[in-house]
């Protein structure tokens, strides 16, 4: 890591620089956070960067700017929501990490109010990590519930936070006629260990952490999908620092309770700092048994005529703090490395460990990425290692202790044929990682393939989910995807049909047959998503069938880029594609036997398939002046992130292109746009400015 130079050096251009790289990092780490619910890099590794970025502006005022990741809160509300404005605004909260930290801080509080900081009475609450709601009940009822978004307009999940029961749909009177409470959406351990094994199941990516989880489950556009996911909330605040009639903290929090909320049970009146000191270590000592996660405690000021005295500075308030707790780590024994073989034929190397609890997680099991990753940091099978759990459950292996190496230990030989079908493993071009080489003649792959393909997102057929298709391959009734839509016909003839074997009876059979049989029209981006193709989820999947427009002229096309010439450029160029996803496809269509399974489950020009493979139904964009054209994104947006812009153009129409040619109808040109731009003026194709952009989509509706 770089560190920070600091006043004295006087080093102003090498702080300028690190700044600049810092600030990029961090607005990158945000969005992934935020925006997609998917982290980068752990909470611990976040925390040193920012630090860092704060420690170089005391040192550097002139640094500081509006712009700065130090001065926003959260990130932009995503245009797939509607946007509710907050009547005050949702702050993020200032950060301890040492109990000098927290002495300064309540110091300075108490020099403000002109005080002793000895006699300040502090509210203690545990730092639930989730993510933050703010729902306002007007004459009793919940009317609008919002999530931070960038701390002025969050995201509109009304009807999200409906779904969830340990929030009141009315409160219980005496009430004031408008109020708006804040407090914490999460998913306890349980719920969360449950969703992801049925997310696996279903063949679907597995969630980082609870936090993710929570918030990949409160934003989603579909409430009964919300609704499915058990999530939990604990009220801690309002809207508005002064609620009348309340003159403390405390007081508030038990009239949230009277109206019907949840409060969290671990909340303290401290009267001293000695008492925050206590607490602290209270709590981290509950921590594992909680059930739940915290990443830390809050401290707030209980008077809130002190609260109002104090405000706020840019992104938190004055009168609360947030005291984090250090990253989780462990100590364990690494008996065993195994290798997994995945869908796409990827060997994942597994730690296998004696079990260990880790705040509050008993782990036995991480990952250990891949061949690299193993002999960079020389991890061997009997050696002590050190986990770390920091913001997310699946915990890493950080290294080995050498001292405690047993004397006869070996480096990690990565196996060099597959462990299932013994296969050769094979590497590709620059990838780390190391695949199976024998497609869906390997077993492993095989069943992993047919989960996937009735996963929710693929065929979805109700009753043949994990369990049912890897019973049927063991018996071998199911071996391949034709096999499901020809099981109904060959059980007529079977000596023992379904209905006849244990757990089955004659309805239950019609029923998975019944499913089957209505999954045999299907979508065509849920058809290129089931196949399973390496790098090709449902985004991909979806940008392909709108391109191509129908199933047959999709088909085509991919036989003919696998054989290189034009229809391969088209193919890169397909925004989101781009050089490697083309070249999976490619290989995907280099399979005879994928080409021979395609064209059996579709039908070609001279047989008819099994299958009915729809069209995917198209925005309705008629009236759209985007509608049909073919539009390129060059260089940084400052009001969107290019993945909203993306969409908001799919919406109305067009087509999202990543290189200019004479064929490209519009190119949208950023701050800082290169080489595209002058490739458009040289075609004479049409730019947009950021503000035109926005201007056209917002006139489109
Ligand atoms: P924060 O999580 O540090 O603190 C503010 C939030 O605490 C509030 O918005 C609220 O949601 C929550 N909170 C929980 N219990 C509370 C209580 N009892 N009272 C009041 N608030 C309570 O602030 P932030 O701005 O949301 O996020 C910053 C943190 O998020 C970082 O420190 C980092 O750990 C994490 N982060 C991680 C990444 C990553 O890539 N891993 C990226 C961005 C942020």
């Amino acid at each position: 890591m770089v560190t920070s130079p600091n006043a004295s050096s006087g080093n102003i251009d090498f702080a300028q620089k690190r700044h600049r790289e810092l600030a990029k990092l961090i607005q990158r780490y945000d969005d992934a956070y935020y925006q997609d619910d998917a982290p980068l890099v752990t909470d611990a590794e976040y925390d040193v960067l920012r630090q860092e970025l704060l420690e170089l502006e005391k040192s550097f005022p002139q640094l500081k700017s509006a712009l700065s990741p130090t001065q926003k809160v959260g990130a932009q509300p995503l245009s797939r929501f509607a946007k509710v404005k907050h009547a005050s605004s949702m702050l993020s909260l200032d950060n301890a990490f040492t109990s000098q930290d927290v002495t300064d801080f309540f110091e300075k509080a108490s020099r403000f109010l002109g005080r002793e900081s000895r006699y300040i009475e502090v509210v203690a609450e545990p730092k639930i990590d989730g993510l933050s709601a703010s729902i306002r009940y007007v004459d009793g009822c919940l009317e609008v519930a919002a999530t931070r978004g960038d701390g002025v307009t969050g995201e509109d999940v009304t009807l999200n936070i409906k779904t969830i029961s340990s929030i009141p749909q009315k409160l219980t009177p005496p009430f004031p006629n408008v109020i708006e409470i804040r407090g914490e959406v999460y998913l306890d351990h349980e719920d969360f260990f449950l969703l992801n094994a049925q997310r696996e199941n279903d063949g679907e990516e597995i969630f980082a952490n609870p936090r993710n989880a929570a918030a990949g489950s409160l934003r989603q556009l579909d409430p009964a999908i919300t609704a499915n996911r058990k999530l939990k909330f604990f009220a801690y605040g309002a809207g508005s620092v002064w609620v009348a009639g309340f003159r403390t903290h405390w007081d508030f929090l038990e009239q949230l309770k009277k109206w019907g909320f949840e409060v969290n049970e671990h909340i303290q009146l401290c009267k001293s700092l000695e008492d925050l000191v206590t607490y602290y270590e209270q709590v981290a000592s509950l921590r594992s048994g909680l059930g739940y996660d915290i990443d830390g405690v809050v401290y707030k000021i209980n008077d809130l005529g002190e609260q109002k005295r104090l405000g706020f500075v840019s992104r938190s308030p004055r009168f609360a703090l947030a005291h984090k707790f250090p990253a989780q780590q462990a100590q364990t024994r690494l008996l065993d490395i195994q290798v997994q073989v995945g869908r796409t034929g990827v060997l994942t190397p597994v730690a296998h460990l004696a079990a260990i609890n880790i705040g509050g997680v008993v782990v036995t099991r991480a990952t250990l990425h891949n061949a690299d990753e193993i002999a960079r940091k020389d991890i061997r099978v009997g050696d002590m290692v050190t986990l770390q759990r920091a913001g997310d459950v699946i915990p890493q292996i950080i290294g080995a202790q050498l001292d405690l190496r047993p004397s006869d230990s070996t480096p990690f030989e990565f196996p060099a044929k597959c462990p299932v079908c013994g296969s050769p493993v094979v590497s590709k071009g620059e990838e780390v990682a190391r695949r199976c080489s024998g497609a869906i003649t390997c077993h492993a792959q095989a069943a992993l393939k047919l989960r996937h393909f009735v996963s929710k997102d693929a065929f979805d057929i109700e009753g043949l989910g994990r369990k049912h298709i890897d019973h049927f391959f063991q018996e071998g009734v199911i071996r391949s995807v034709i096999d499901i839509f020809t099981f109904e016909e060959r059980d007529r003839s079977a000596d023992e049909p379904l209905k006849a074997k244990e757990g089955w009876g004659e309805k239950s059979a019609q029923n998975l047959f019944d499913a089957i049989r209505a999954k045999k029209t299907i979508s065509l981006s849920r058809f290129i998503f089931a196949l399973g193709i390496s790098q090709v989820g449902q985004t991909t999947a979806k940008s392909l069938s709108l391109y191509y427009e129908n199933a047959y002229a999709w088909f085509e096309k991919m036989i003919a880029a696998a054989k290189g010439g034009a229809e391969l450029l088209e193919l890169k160029n397909i925004d989101g594609i781009g050089e490697s996803v083309a070249q999976d496809i490619v290989d995907f269509m280099n399979v005879d036997a994928h080409v021979n399974l395609i064209a059996t489950l579709m039908g070609n020009h001279e047989n008819e398939g099994i299958l009915s493979v729809m069209p995917d139904e198209k925005p309705n964009v008629t009236s759209s002046m985007l509608a049909g054209k073919s539009i390129v994104f060059t260089g940084t947006l400052i009001s969107m992130t290019r993945a909203e812009a993306k969409s908001i153009a799919e919406r109305l129409g067009a087509k999202v292109l990543g290189n200019v040619s004479a064929k490209t109808d519009i190119v949208v040109v950023g701050a800082d746009a290169g080489s595209k731009a002058e490739q458009a003026k040289k075609l004479g194709v049409t730019t947009f400015t950021e503000d035109e952009w926005i201007q056209v989509t917002q006139s489109e509706g």
